[in-house]
């Protein structure tokens, strides 16, 4: 017999120099952090302390977006919706929720940053991404 269940692990771990600088930035300036390789011009989303491609360090800090373009999607049975987002400006995708979708979204689409009115330094302080402004959904 196989019996079914789920096990939550909560945990918390240091979020290191680049992160906590990305995360105090969400908090105080609502900006999103990446960070430029000048070695292979890669440009990375979130802000972190090197380059995963060619190795080097440090990385230059950068803002990008708030806007970008929906990569791919998924929906959760609550209806929550799960997308990369790729930022203005960046090389890689950035993992959170897409909010204020008139009908379902579409790889794509234009959307910005919808900021949390209280920021506590957590990648939540970005509420999630909405459609942008004149942007067809
Ligand atoms: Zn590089």
């Amino acid at each position: 017999m196989i019996r079914e269940s789920a096990i939550r692990i909560p945990f918390r771990y240091a979020a290191g120099g680049a992160g906590s600088r990305f995360l105090a930035a969400l908090r105080d300036e609502r900006r999103i952090l990446g960070a430029r390789c000048d070695g292979c011009r890669r440009v990375f989303a979130p802000l972190r302390s090197f380059c995963s491609s060619c190795g080097a360090s440090p990385l230059e800090e950068i803002a990008l977006g708030p806007g970008g373009r929906v990569e791919a999607w998924t929906a959760r049975a609550d209806g929550t919706v799960f997308a990369l987002v790729r930022l203005d400006g960046a090389d890689t995708a950035l993992l959170h929720r897409l909010v204020g979708l008139p009908g379902e979204p579409r790889r794509g689409m234009r959307v910005r940053a919808r900021f949390a009115a209280e920021r506590r330094a957590s990648i939540l302080d970005i509420a999630g991404f909405e459609p942008e402004e004149g942007a067809s959904a």
